[in-house]
């Protein structure tokens, strides 16, 4: 029982030696990840894990919550105060779900709401036919502008008038620009409906004021807090405490998010999770935090220039945000997301294949690369580092059958990383 697991278990030890071998060797491009502390890791590993506490602070199922209380209103009160939130819920065990629960709160079952193209940067819960958004729900997309690639609110309020959503939905998974929440909630508030936006990728630049906070334009804000917020996996959701559209109702807004959360979705919280969730928004707290967030979008305005200058092409031509998404299609490669990505792979540059607005390709052989800064600021890299793997970028792309010029992009990636220990002298990692 008290054994290390180094002894216990060969097989699992030796896959997290590797796992963390590899992150310290390879450029982690992947927009919606990034590396945790050693305080959130620490607060993650705890014996809170073992912790059943069904119910809300001071409001508990089981006994022997005291504890719990205490992490769970830290985790609340901090929120609160990064985002300017008036109610929040911690529990969602991840963004899904934390989705998922904003839908049942808000809409009825064959509803219709209106969610971002999945191809042009919506997430699959904002409405994909495989997923419950698209299944449950009747979901009228709006796309961006077939030439400027840019989201025009002028023809969304025209859409929203015609199809008179209960609910639109706001946020992005792909789009490299920022969002005009304020616009959202004109449109919503033309045609009376609830605005929901979904904040997971860009969260901790809303917190820092880097981009448009949503909070006081939306009625229910969700976010992850593993992107940007650079805390564990998993979700929260912020809303008012009234309901505007339902001033009648017997529950207000936030008892309907809480209630939809807990009872109507999930069991007990994960309290080791939202002890580490309430770490990381200590940290978002600090001055520093805000540093890193800026260093995030000079990181991304420079990878997108290096990425242009050694000739792709890229979504929008650039990026407000943390992403970026380079188009194949004028290098003859549409439909070959997969296979960059497998090539990038090799040379240990990590990111993902990615469907373009008005993708010629489909979702699983997509035409597109994404690619964002979060993961490579917080190791302290900047922007003449971008240059660099900008050009290693570029030249695996150009040539991504071609081994030698993989090898050659491996080398001087590795030899970029070790000037950037990641987890230095962590135990584990010896
Ligand atoms: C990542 C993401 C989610 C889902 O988060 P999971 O934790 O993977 O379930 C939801 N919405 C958006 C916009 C995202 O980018």
């Amino acid at each position: 029982m008290m054994d290390d697991i180094s002894k216990t278990d060969a097989e699992i030890f030796d896959a997290i030696k590797k796992e963390g071998i590899r992150i310290r060797n390879g450029v982690e491009l992947i927009p919606s990840e990034n590396f945790v502390s050693k305080a959130v890791l620490q607060a993650y590993a705890t014996f809170f894990t073992n912790k059943y506490s069904e119910g809300y602070p001071g409001k508990r199922y089981y006994g022997g919550n005291q504890y719990v209380d205490v992490v769970e209103n830290l985790a609340i009160e901090r929120a609160k105060k990064l985002f300017g939130a008036e109610h929040v819920n911690v529990q969602p065990y991840s963004g899904s779900p934390a989705n998922q629960a904003v839908f049942f709160a808000l809409l009825n079952v064959n509803d219709t709401f209106m969610g971002f193209d999945l191809n042009a940067g919506g997430h699959l819960t904002h409405g994909s036919p495989v997923n419950f958004s698209g299944k449950l729900y009747k979901c009228v997309p709006y796309n961006v502008d077939k030439k400027t690639e840019l989201l025009d609110y002028d023809v969304i309020m025209k859409q929203a008038k015609e199809a008179k959503p209960k609910m639109i939905l706001s946020g992005l998974t792909a789009y490299p620009r920022k969002i005009d929440f304020k616009a959202f909630r004109e449109i919503c508030d033309e045609i009376g409906a609830y605005h929901f936006a979904d904040i997971a990728h860009i969260a901790g630049l809303c917190a820092t004021g880097l981009h448009q906070n949503p909070v006081p334009y939306c009625d229910v804000v969700t976010t992850t807090t593993h992107k940007t917020l650079r805390g564990p996996r998993g979700a929260m959701i912020m809303c008012k405490i009234e309901d505007r559209l339902d001033k009648e109702g017997k529950k207000t807004l936030a008892q309907k998010i809480d209630s939809a959360v807990f009872p109507g979705l999930q069991g007990g919280p994960h309290d080791h999770v939202n002890a580490a969730k309430a770490v990381a928004f200590k940290e978002a707290l600090q001055p520093d935090y805000k540093e890193y967030c800026k260093q995030i979008v000079k990181n991304a305005k420079a990878l997108a220039s290096s990425l242009m200058n050694n000739g792709l092409e890229l979504v929008t031509n650039g990026t407000d945000n943390h992403l970026m998404v380079i188009k194949l299609v004028n290098k003859g490669l549409t439909g070959k997301g997969k296979e960059v990505q497998n090539a990038l792979g090799e040379a240990e540059i990590y990111v993902n294949k990615n469907t373009i607005p008005y993708e010629p390709g489909s979702p699983f052989n997509p035409s597109g690369i994404r690619l964002g800064t979060p993961a490579i600021t917080t190791r302290g890299m900047k922007e003449s580092e971008m240059k660099v793997i900008g050009e290693c970028i570029a030249k695996v792309i150009d040539n991504y059958e071609d081994k030698s010029v993989i090898e050659k992009a491996k080398k001087d990636i590795l030899e970029l990383c070790k000037e950037f220990p990641l987890y230095p002298g962590m135990e584990i990692l010896r």
